[in-house]
Parts: C-alpha cells; sequence; structure tokens
C-alpha cells in the first residue's frame, strides 16, 4: 500500500518481509559503507563500535563526536529501515505524521569523516580479539564497545500466541504490519493498560475499530498513577470510546489458526479478531550473556555504564544500573551523556559518575497530560509522609504533592501542572538514592517506566 513519498523516494507501508525503495537504498548505501571500512586507514584514534541505532546509540554517537569530531565510530543498527524515533510510532499510527517526520538524522559525515553507519545485526563478540561479526560476516576490530540494543516487546508464553492475528508494536515494521492488518479488524484487544496499551489503542481508534484495553493491574498506568489519578485518566480513555477492563490478565488467546477470542485469568471470554501486545519490555541481552557479561534483567554496569568488561560499555533500555532498567528514553539520554564524557575524556578527575534517573513521567497521553514523579506508589504505604491533594470537579484536574520530612518525594497530576517542572527539579536536587534510602527501602530489581 502506497502512504507516501518521502523526498525522492517512495515509501511503501508493505508486508514483513518484502522489500521497501527504502529499504532497497539502504542496502546500496551499506555495500559503499562496507567498501570505506575496508580501507580505512589506521590511525591514532581509538575504534568505537556502538551496537544498536535507537535513540540512545545515535545519542551516543552524536555526544562523543561533539566533544572529539574526528573519533572513529561504527554504528550498528539491525533494522532494514534507516533510524527512527521509536516513540513517534503510536503518532504513525494514527496517521497524525509521516514516516519522514520520524526520521532520527544520524551524525553528519561531512563534519565527522571517520563516523560509519552499518544496517546489518551484531551477532558475535570476541573478547579476546577485540572483535565483532555482524550478520554478513564480516568481522570488526574495537578498542571500546558499546550496547546500545535496547529491548524488545515482552511477549507471554500462553496457549495460542501464535494464532493469526496476535501483534506487537516495538518498530517501525511491527507498525506496518499492524497498519495492514486493523484496516480490516472489527475488535481489537490490547493487552496492557500502560502508556504504550493506551497510546496504541488511541491510533487504533482512528480506524473505526472496536478497542478494548485489558489491564492486568487494579487501575491503569500502575506504576505512575495512583487509583485517583487512574480513574480521572479512565474516564478520559472510555470518553473517547476505548472499553476498559482492568484486574483481567489474558490466560489464553483462543480461535483456530486466527484469533477469535481471548480468556481471562477470571474465565471471562472477549470476542476480537486481533489482539496487540503492550505489555511490558524485555531487555536485549543475549549477545551479552553469549559474549559471557555479568547480565541480570539487564547487561549489568557500574556508575560509569561500563559492563564487567571493562572495554565494554551498556547504555539505554539493554542496561541495568544498581538493579534498575528504565523503560524511558530520558534515562538512556542521560547514561549516553555519561558514557561519551568518560570515553571522550577519560583522564578528567573525578570522572563523571551515572548516579540512576528519578522515575519521571511527564507525559501527554491519549490527549491528556499526566504528570508522575518519583516513587509514587512505593512511598503511598510509609509513615511519616504527609500527601497534599487537590481536584477540580470542574476541570478535571488533580493534583497530589507527596513530601517526607518536610522534602517532596512524589507528585501525580492529571491535566495542566505549571509547577510540575519545578517539582521535578526539586526532586533531582536530591541525590538520587536518597529518598529510599531514607525510608530504608531494600535494594530490589526495578523496572521504571512503560
Ligand atoms: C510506540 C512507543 C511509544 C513510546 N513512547 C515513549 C514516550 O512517550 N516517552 C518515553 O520516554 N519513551 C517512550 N517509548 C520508549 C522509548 O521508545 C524507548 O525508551 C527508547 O526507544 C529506548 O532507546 P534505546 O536506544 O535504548 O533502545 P531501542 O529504541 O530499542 O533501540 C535499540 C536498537 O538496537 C537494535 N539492535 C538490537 N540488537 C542489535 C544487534 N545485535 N545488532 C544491531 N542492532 C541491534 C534494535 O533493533 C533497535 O533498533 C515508547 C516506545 C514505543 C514502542
Amino acid at each position: 500500500m502506497l502512504i507516501k513519498a518521502a523526498g525522492q523516494q517512495v515509501f511503501l507501508f508493505s508486508e514483513p518481509g518484502s522489500m521497501t525503495a527504502l529499504n532497497r537504498d539502504l542496502v546500496a548505501h551499506n555495500n559503499a559503507v562496507e567498501t570505506v571500512q575496508a580501507v580505512m586507514p589506521k590511525s591514532v584514534h581509538s575504534r568505537i563500535i556502538v551496537i544498536g541505532a535507537g535513540p540512545v546509540g545515535i545519542r551516543f554517537a552524536d555526544e562523543l563526536l561533539s566533544r572529539r569530531p574526528e573519533e572513529h565510530v561504527h554504528l550498528f543498527g539491525d533494522e532494514t529501515c534507516l533510524p527512527y524515533n521509536r516513540i513517534q510510532l503510536s503518532a504513525l499510527l494514527a496517521g497524525e505524521i509521516d514516516r519522514d517526520a520520524i526520521d532520527l538524522p544520524l551524525p553528519d559525515n561531512a563534519q565527522h569523516q571517520n563516523f560509519r553507519f552499518t544496517s546489518s545485526a551484531i551477532t558475535a563478540i570476541d573478547r579476546d580479539s577485540n572483535t565483532v561479526t555482524d550478520a554478513t560476516g564480516n568481522q570488526y576490530r574495537y578498542d571500546k564497545l558499546i550496547f546500545a540494543t535496547g529491548a524488545r516487546a515482552h511477549i507471554p508464553n500462553i496457549p495460542g500466541i501464535e494464532r493469526q492475528g496476535v501483534f506487537s508494536f516495538r518498530s517501525l515494521r511491527d507498525t506496518e504490519s499492524l497498519y495492514a492488518r486493523i484496516l480490516r479488524s472489527r475488535h481489537i484487544v490490547v493487552v496492557g493498560g500502560g502508556l504504550l496499551g493506551l497510546e496504541a489503542a488511541k491510533g487504533l481508534l482512528k480506524f473505526h475499530t472496536r478497542v478494548t484495553v485489558i489491564q492486568q493491574g487494579p487501575h491503569l498506568m500502575n506504576r505512575q498513577l495512583d487509583e485517583d489519578a487512574a480513574s480521572l485518566l479512565e474516564q478520559e480513555v472510555k470518553r473517547l470510546g476505548i472499553d476498559i477492563i482492568t484486574h483481567a490478565g489474558v490466560r489464553a488467546i483462543d480461535g483456530y489458526e486466527h484469533v477469535t477470542s481471548v480468556t481471562t485469568r477470571n474465565g471471562d471470554i472477549i470476542s476480537c479478531d486481533t489482539v496487540l501486545f503492550c505489555a511490558g519490555i524485555t531487555p536485549n541481552i543475549d549477545l551479552a550473556r553469549k559474549a559471557r557479561l555479568t547480565v541480570g534483567t539487564g547487561i549489568v554496569v557500574n556508575d560509569y555504564l561500563q559492563t564487567s568488561d571493562p572495554d565494554i560499555y551498556a547504555i539505554g533500555e539493554c542496561c541495568e544500573h544498581q538493579g534498575t532498567t528504565y523503560g524511558l528514553v530520558n534515562p538512556g539520554f542521560e547514561q549516553a551523556s555519561v558514557a561519551a564524557s568518560v570515553l571522550a575524556d577519560s583522564d578528567q578527575q573525578p570522572l563523571p559518575r551515572y548516579q540512576g534517573s528519578a522515575a519521571v513521567s511527564n507525559l501527554k497521553v491519549v490527549g491528556t497530560r499526566v504528570c508522575s514523579l518519583g516513587e509514587i506508589n512505593e512511598l503511598a504505604a510509609r509513615p511519616f509522609q504527609k500527601e497534599t491533594r487537590y481536584q477540580s470537579p470542574d476541570t478535571g484536574e488533580y493534583r497530589k504533592l507527596v513530601t517526607l520530612k518536610g522534602k517532596i518525594v512524589g507528585a501525580v497530576g492529571i491535566g495542566d501542572w505549571p509547577e510540575s517542572r519545578r517539582i521535578q527539579e526539586c526532586l533531582s536536587e536530591q541525590p538520587q538514592t536518597q529518598p529510599l534510602a531514607a525510608l530504608s527501602i531494600p535494594p530490589q530489581r526495578k523496572t521504571v517506566g512503560r
């Protein structure tokens, strides 16, 4: 299906597996890149290889090259298209923006002659010889290697998961497949009532398809919102025409070849022809595990973003720092900045350290401004905390500020909240671990985000 023309190239929304004009162009581009790589002269610069051309890998390359413009940086991406901004996929799905609006620009070769981009997956790492091998069998030496491999959609292992009509929503390819599907769908069940599930549900509504969101937790966005805020958001979502079912995980996907219904954990059967999983993410750590790096939920890093091998770093959704993996882009950008600074000038004293990112979501969800700062849910049950609330029955605005011994430790809001940025600044002024330490919350593995 022809959707739009991007510059001189025709971009084709296609079924998975087919090669678009853009992809063909990319292959030609990469053949040129390989030729350059083969003749690249030896230099005094170290060779830095970045695995993963998502927003965080590209931000790292930008930050490093802004500090050391001549550095040899080689970025690898495994998707069959030029890098794009994943965050914008919901808007693309809803037809609110064009494909070229989500392009992520690569560092400019005119300014950085030693920057290279290759569209090929890295399939192996040999830490003894400091080399990586890509999917075409080419080997590349590195002095420093950066994992920015991100995450993939979490698909639960439940009966019927292989049936036709089951989709995930993580990549441009997923979006193309979903787009091709929704035009003939009558009822889509979205599994997951977090940010991603709600955004996808809103996008899908545009196609006059019935949309039902099934949320396993007690309320929508249960990681970011308290019950009252979630109930206001739920009213907004329902007003758009989206059905919501909470306290209900999916136990099975029914049908013969195609999906005909889903069965929830409490035994309800919901007829549908399409199921979209937006139920969390799984960090891409298989390659790191194969290379015998220390992994947990993500690739384990120290405050310099170094893995268990000092020549290898990990940033973004694939990494785990002090037991925490993040499902939002800003923590990845903060990590990219620290890693670039550490690598650009390893003699600086003291070296910059990454000390964790504040749990901050200041987002527009289905058109409603939603703000969640700090550890809203974990703090809710703590003694000595004080909650200050404001709710307007007229505008539907809701604001809650949680303080502990005079310090702001969390805030949640629905609707515009002009002071939210100031609250965020107050929160981040404190060392990241302080509120939790002060509350004697034991260290545990957490995923912050969607
Ligand atoms: C629809 C949608 C909406 C979102 N909205 C928001 C939002 O509003 N706010 C927010 O903060 N976050 C949002 N997110 C999350 C955000 O997109 C992620 O936090 C961000 O993309 C993480 O960046 P990353 O570079 O770490 O990982 P990724 O974006 O996952 O990029 C990693 C890249 O590495 C590639 N890769 C993996 N393995 C290899 C390999 N072996 N060789 C080569 N390449 C490899 C992957 O294919 C991928 O292209 C959204 C996500 C989605 C899907």
